[in-house]
This record gives structure tokens, sequence and C-alpha cells, in this order.
């Protein structure tokens, strides 16, 4: 078990500990971020602090606001240009979708403030991103291919560039992107902030962020595949005003009788705690607006095995280690993937077998690919 002053600690990380300014954290509160991810808390200090950065982590560990929130923080905090503003940042994508994605993300995230970003791709016609481009922009997100046309028909310089971000180094790579890096690496300046991703390493990624990166720190966040191997998961699809009714069902059939139930809000826990206790099941919900004391108490007896679910946001779970947990129920399914691969990882610990009942309505499919995305396998799908 952590102790007490570190569950306290782990309790309060947020957005503002990690020193973003106001606009921003207000972009983050208006989407619904609340608490940064593993990626985000290691990478954003010293992005804050300029360092270059060594990123190895995959789609769903939220990555990209890993990187993006420094870089609009940097960005917002330099001098208004007078005439047309230079762009000062460049994010390199692989592919057309994932260009997009950054795109949105900048634009939510730095909706507060004045920054403009443009996203350029190829295989659509040129004239819609060169009108855009010409009004002066901060931030350009692109593929290889398209920026090389567009630089060499004189629409983008890269002379002001302060932030460079090659993303997804490794997919570059393997599609063939190389020599068009090679040819866009000497147009950016030489004292910059570079930021590189990877989803995996080889010695050919090594070389590559060699000769980008200097000095960086290097920021990883754990190979998710190993818990998801031990853990034997199961989806079931059920409608969000089903899912109360369901786990009831499920928690009797099933004979649980140790298990933690991840809910998306304090609110949800505390419903689920109570109506759980009306149908004799022994539950207590712990989460952020439950004084320590509470929280302690809730946590012992659920240790010792006073009380059987334990009914718990993401936040209030981080402190929470408890030996031979058999069940782990996703009532809701979180929208980080990676948050699934540290809920399941509480169960199946030192090899033993644990459980994981994801309950899925329509609205959360979405989340259910990203998921089996970033593990790798599919999650087999129970019928009701
Ligand atoms: P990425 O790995 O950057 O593709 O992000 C994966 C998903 O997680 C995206 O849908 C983001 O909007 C979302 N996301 C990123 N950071 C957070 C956070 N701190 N809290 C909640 N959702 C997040």
């Amino acid at each position: 078990m952590t102790s007490s002053s570190d569950y306290i600690l782990q309790q309060l990380m947020s957005f503002e500990k990690l020193h973003l300014s106001a606009p921003v954290l207000e972009a983050l509160n208006q989407i619904g971020y609340t608490t940064p991810t593993p990626i985000q808390e290691q990478s954003i200090p010293s992005l804050l602090e300029g360092k270059d950065l060594f990123g190895c982590a995959q789609t769903g560990t939220g990555k990209t606001a890993a990187f993006a929130l420094p870089i609009i923080e940097h960005l917002n905090t330099q001098e208004e240009y007078k005439g047309k503003r230079p762009i000062r940042c460049l994010v390199l994508a692989p592919t057309r979708e994932l260009a997009i994605q950054i795109n949105e993300s900048f634009r939510d995230y730095s909706k507060n403030t004045k920054l403009r970003t443009v996203v350029v791709f190829g295989g659509v016609n040129q004239n819609k991103q060169v009108n855009q481009l010409s009004a002066g922009i901060d931030i350009l997100i692109a593929t290889p291919g398209r920026l090389l046309d567009l630089m060499n028909q004189g629409f983008i310089s890269l002379a002001k560039i302060t932030h460079f971000v090659l993303d997804e180094a490794d997919r570059m790579l393997d599609m063939g992107f190389i020599h068009d890096i090679k040819r866009i690496l000497p147009k950016l300046p030489k004292n910059k902030q570079n930021i590189f991703f990877s989803a995996t390493i080889s010695p050919t990624i090594m070389q590559l962020a060699g000769t980008i990166l200097y000095d960086p720190v290097n920021v990883r966040v754990t190979p998710v595949s190993s818990t998801a191997e031990i853990v034997q998961q199961s989806v079931y699809f059920v409608e969000k005003e089903e899912k109360r009714a369901f786990l009831k069902e499920l928690i009797k059939t099933e004979q649980i009788d140790h298990a933690i139930v991840f809910t998306r809000t304090k609110h949800g826990a505390d419903r689920v705690a109570k109506e759980l206790n009306k149908v004799g099941i022994k539950a207590e919900s712990i989460h952020g607006d439950k004084s320590q004391n509470q929280r302690e108490r809730a946590l012992n007896g659920f240790k010792s095995r006073n009380i059987n679910i334990l009914v718990a946001t993401d936040i209030a779970s981080r402190g929470i280690d408890v030996e031979d947990l058999s069940h782990v129920i996703n009532f809701e399914i979180p929208e980080v993937a990676e948050t699934y691969v540290h809920r399941i990882g509480r169960t199946g610990r030192a090899g033993k077998d644990g459980k994981a009942i994801t309950l899925c309505s329509k609205d959360e499919k979405v989340y259910l690919k990203s998921i089996e995305k970033l593990i790798d396998q599919t999650i087999p799908k129970v019928s009701l």
C-alpha cells in the first residue's frame, strides 16, 4: 500500500500543478480533462523548461496534449508579431488522419488564445490550404509530401520555427518518408525546441532521433500489453440506463465478492454504491470529494472484506493497492485508452488470474475501439 501522504499527493495531481496558464486550463476544463495522463505528467514540465524530448508512446496515451500544451504556452507568451505572422511551430505527422486529429487538438487546447493553426496534407487540391496559410499562422501541422510541395512553391517558410515535432516517427519510416524528412530538416533553424515521438524504438529510430534532438529528456509510458495478457477481459454491450441493474445481476450471478467498479464521475460512483447497497451488496464509493478519513475507512473496510465492492473514480483509485482483487469492472469506459490498462492492471497481479469486465454503451464504442488498438487485442464480446 502506498503511504497516506503519497496517496494525498497523487490525489492532488492536476493540470494546475503543471503550471499551465489560465487560458489553457480553462480550455482543458471546457473539454473535460481533469487529470493529466502519465505521458503528460512526465513530458509537460521538461517541455515547459524548453528541453528537447524523446517520447516513446502510442496513440491513446494522450501524447498529443503532452506536446501541444507546452507549445501553446510558449507561443502564447512570445511577443505578438506586428505584420504577417511567421510559422513558429511545425508538427510533422505521417498520415492525413493523424494530421487532422492533431490540428483539432491544437485548436481545442488553444481556443482561448489568439493562436492560429492550419493543417496541410496531400491528396486534395492545395488552394484552400494556400489561402489559409496566406493569412499568417502560428502552428502548422503537415504531412511531409505536401509540406515539401508547398515549400517548393514558396507558400511556406520554415525560417522562424521555434518548435518542431516529429510525431509517430516509426510510422514515418515504415511509410518511406525518410527522404522527405531529410529534405525538410535542413530548412529548419538550428536553435529551436525539438520533440520526437515514436511508438517503438529501433536502431534506425534512435539514429534519426540523434540527428534531430539535442540532449533530450527521455519519457516512456510503460508497455501496456503485459497486464492485458494475464487478465481475462470481456465486454458486455449494455445501454447507459440499464447498467446499474445489469451490474447488480452480474455481481450476484458471478458471485463477485472483491471488486473495484470504476465510474467516470464522482456522482456516478455514489449512485452505483447506493444502488448496490439497496439490494444487500456491501459497497462504498471512494472519490475526490470524500475526506481522507472517509477514504481510508472505505479502503480498510474493503481490504478486510467487510466491504465487497469499492466504487471508484480513476483519480481516487490511484493510491489503491489491494491484494487478491478478483475483478475490475468498468462501469463506464475511460476516454483515455491508457486508463483502461491502468484500471485492469489492478487485478491479475503477480501472475494471479484476474477478470476485467467492461460495460459498453453505444456512445462508448469509440473508446472501446481505441483501447483495442492500444492493447493490440480484440476484447471478447459476451452477448446477453
Ligand atoms: P492521443 O494519445 O493524443 O491520441 O489522445 C487520446 C485521447 O485521449 C484523445 O481523444 C484525447 O482527447 C484524450 N485525452 C488526452 N489527454 C487527456 C486527459 N488528460 N484527460 C482526458 N482525456 C484526454
